[in-house]
């Protein structure tokens, strides 16, 4: 954590920043080790150019903060205390002049921004987003070791969802299979709500599982993903249930085309840009190119999305340590919704696929 906090730090002297103050979970997480949901209660990481950084958070939990490795300062504000009061008196003890602060324009609510701005008043804000997001977006071996880890355990989740299956069986009973396995196997948080969609209901690409029962015929479509030990997984498979029609086949071996496709391209140096295009162009020449509106994939890590975003514009150049998703679908209404994804970490000359469940055409 020393070492990113350093970083940023140098950020902060050559833009001129005094105070940087991050309240997401995953950079909290990030830059403290430290990962904790204070639903509404404040949570922060306040760091300087040269004077100690502290952490702010529900007094109940400045113990685990300690556990979880972070060795600075720890601002533990009771119910009936302000945290805001508190963390002005801690700066006012370190004897700065700020007059820049950069903060996560996207997730700072305005009571925060002007509970902020009334300890300094006058003072300008910057985003501190693209920052994190860059250093987010090279992984190092530790993080490498968690990731490979949640995509085992997403790979099992597919599995388990998979012997579920079976005839009038509701995509939510399905899905609560998968989530009480993932339990029993000692995964507290998926990486986000999980979906299994059966027949028609698989041609939306964020569609909500429900009561609608499973039948024979049917392309069974499953997206999910856990956290562990802070690092997202994001797998999704699509299996049949019994025999399938000739155009569900054509739907899917297009798909798993342009996935391979995709995934066999990558390797350093590579953009994102082309990734996304070499999917696109091999699911346009089957003559579905109408039907895969999303992009192709997006980076993994503490978050479930995060950045490099994989995208048919992004210039982005692909570099060894980054771990992204490639997930490229095809979805005909009254038809079928066929969707294909992996993790992939970026080597040295190409590709490792963090996560394994086979992409064959499973039948079931
Ligand atoms: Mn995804
Ligand atoms: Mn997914």
């Amino acid at each position: 954590m020393e070492h990113r906090l350093h970083r940023l730090m140098e950020w902060m002297k050559t833009k001129d920043i005094q105070f940087s103050f991050m309240t997401t979970t995953e950079n909290v997480f990030y830059l403290s080790g430290f990962r904790s949901d204070p639903h509404e209660r404040l949570l922060g990481v306040g760091v300087f150019q040269d004077a100690e950084p502290f952490l702010v958070c529900p007094k109940m939990e400045m113990t685990d903060a300690k556990a979880a490795g972070w060795d600075h300062q720890i601002i533990g504000y009771s119910d009936i205390e302000n945290p805001w009061d508190m963390i002005g008196q801690t700066i006012a003890k370190r004897n700065l002049f700020i007059q820049t602060i950069a903060v996560e324009k996207q997730h700072l609510n305005v009571e925060r921004y002007e509970a902020l701005s009334a300890l300094y008043p006058g003072s300008a804000f910057v985003a501190a987003e693209e920052k994190l997001q860059q250093m987010r977006m090279i992984k190092d071996e530790k993080e490498l070791k968690l990731l490979r880890k949640a995509a085992q355990m997403a790979d099992h989740a597919i599995q388990t969802g998979v012997n579920a299956i079976r005839e009038g069986i509701s995509e939510l009973e399905v899905l609560a299979a998968i989530e009480f396995e993932m339990k029993k196997q000692g995964i507290s948080e998926m990486s986000f709500s999980t979906m299994v969609l059966t027949g028609k209901n698989a041609a939306s690409p964020h569609g909500v599982p429900g009561a609608t029962k499973i039948q024979k015929g049917d392309l069974v479509l499953f997206d999910l993903g856990v956290v562990y030990e802070g690092y997202c997984s994001d797998i999704t498979r699509t299996v049949a249930f019994g025999d399938i029609d000739d155009k569900q086949r054509e739907i899917y071996e297009t798909v798993l085309k342009a996935e391979e496709a995709a995934i066999a391209a990558v390797r350093p140096g590579v953009t994102a840009k082309e990734l996304d295009l070499i999917a696109r162009q091999t699911i346009a020449d089957a003559g579905y190119g109408d039907y895969f509106p999303h992009r192709l994939g997006h980076g993994l890590g503490a978050s479930v999305h995060e950045y490099p975003s994989i995208t048919e514009t992004n210039e982005l150049k692909l570099e060894e340590g980054m771990v992204f998703t490639i997930e490229p679908g095809i979805y005909v209404p009254g038809v079928a919704g066929v969707r294909i994804e992996d993790d992939l970490y970026v080597t040295k000359q190409g590709a490792e696929s963090l996560t394994a469940f086979p992409k064959k055409l499973t039948f079931v």
